[in-house]
């Protein structure tokens, strides 16, 4: 068939080893399918040549290619004249309105599989920036607003309601033979705390839920409502509980990165920003200056993101293989294999022909 073109956007720091990687398990995984395209970005890009995101870059994604995958980006913490992150502007250019975070692991911190997806809103809430700050007779305040609209809470509902039914479906197909077992559901836990802001958190859980009631075919999935503390307090007890969860940006912001320690290590979290004509895969850790070089970094975050940018291109069979044989290498829990991370003394490579081994 036709050659998919996906974009390989290694930016920083160990960001370079991981995507290789996975583009090594991509390649394993489905032969002569894919045709990568190499595009540069990133803080070390800036330094040589005084720009993070080259335009190049933007425009070869949006034109040429069916999705991409992202490293990781450095960003100083001192303000540096002329650099701003180049991740937050290829999700602003691109519209990835949705960060998409699966949580899983067939051994989680509770010592029971976790099979969790969290849905961040991207765009709005309180990281619009809009703060300022008064100095009072009283001492100094500051404020900060915080914008929701229907607009965005409504499609980032619909693309959790999306995720829920083809999780459903592969529920269904996997239990097809199985009779007398409890039949497949599915489930979206809306989070937000309208018991205090609800004007604005109010019209998040209205407009998701408006969602499900204007559309038919998302009528089969099991809707609840979960405060944001409460939510963290049960992802702490009883992570497993969880299947689809959708928050608004900064809440999915603090739940996503909490749920990451609940399976092991940021190495094996892997994310995708979408929008809806692209998808950018991204491992949720950053450039990892400690380790970067060292030829030791996990790679599976970036591998499980591989998986995710190809279920969201519609190619969900290798998609599932892929995380099937990354489950394999986590279940076989071999220290001279798993990197430092994982407690292991293996590195970046053998993980990689391990996980290409069980494909
Ligand atoms: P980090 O995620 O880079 O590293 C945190 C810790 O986790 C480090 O000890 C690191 O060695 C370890 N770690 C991370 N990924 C690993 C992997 N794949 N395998 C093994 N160990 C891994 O976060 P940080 O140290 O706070 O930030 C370092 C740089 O990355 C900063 O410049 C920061 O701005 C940037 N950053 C970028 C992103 C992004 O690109 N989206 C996200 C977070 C941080
Ligand atoms: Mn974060």
């Amino acid at each position: 068939g036709k050659k998919l073109t996906i974009g390989l956007v290694p930016a920083d720091g160990i960001g370079r080893e991981v995507i290789p990687a996975a583009q090594k398990v991509m390649e394993a995984a489905l032969p002569n399918r894919f045709s990568f395209l190499h595009l540069d970005c990133g803080f070390e890009h800036f330094q040589k040549t005084g720009v993070a995101l080259p335009a190049e870059t933007v425009q070869r994604l949006r034109d040429e290619c069916a999705g991409a995958l992202f490293g990781a980006v450095s960003s100083p913490s001192h303000k540096v004249a002329g650099y701003s992150s180049p991740i937050v502007a290829l999700r602003k250019q691109l519209d990835l309105y949705a960060n998409v975070r699966p949580v899983a692991s067939p051994l989680g911190a509770t010592g029971k599989p976790i099979d969790m997806v969290i849905i961040r809103e991207n765009t709005e809430c309180l990281y619009i920036k809009s703060e300022r700050l008064l100095s009072t007779p009283l001492g100094k305040i500051a404020f900060a607003d915080r914008q929701i609209t229907e607009y965005a809470s409504k499609r980032i509902g619909r693309m959790a309601y999306t995720i829920a039914s083809q999780r459903l479906a592969a529920r269904r197909a996997a239990s097809g033979s199985s009779a007398g077992s409890l039949p497949p559901k599915a489930t979206v836990t809306i989070v937000h705390k309208s018991n205090v802001l609800s004007i604005t958190d109010g019209l998040f859980r209205e407009s998701v839920r408006a969602v499900q009631a204007d559309d038919p075919t998302f009528a089969d999935i099991h809707v609840e409502e979960q405060l944001v503390d409460s939510m963290v307090y049960r992802m702490f007890r009883e992570p497993e509980v969880f299947d689809v969860a959708v928050a608004p940006n900064l809440y999915g912001d603090i739940i996503s990165d909490g749920a990451a320690a609940l399976v092991g290590s940021l190495g094996v979290v892997g994310s995708a920003n979408v929008g809806d004509t692209f998808v950018l895969g991204e491992p949720v850790h950053g450039s990892a200056p400690d380790i970067a070089g060292k030829g030791i970094a996990n790679p599976i975050a970036a591998v499980r993101s591989a998986a995710l940018l190809l279920a969201h291109i519609g190619e969900s069979t290798p998609a599932h293989r892929i995380n099937a044989a990354v489950d394999k290498v986590l279940v076989a829990n071999d220290p001279s294999i798993l990197t430092p991370d994982l407690g292991g003394r293996g590195t970046t490579d053998k993980v990689v022909r391990a996980i290409i081994a069980a494909l």
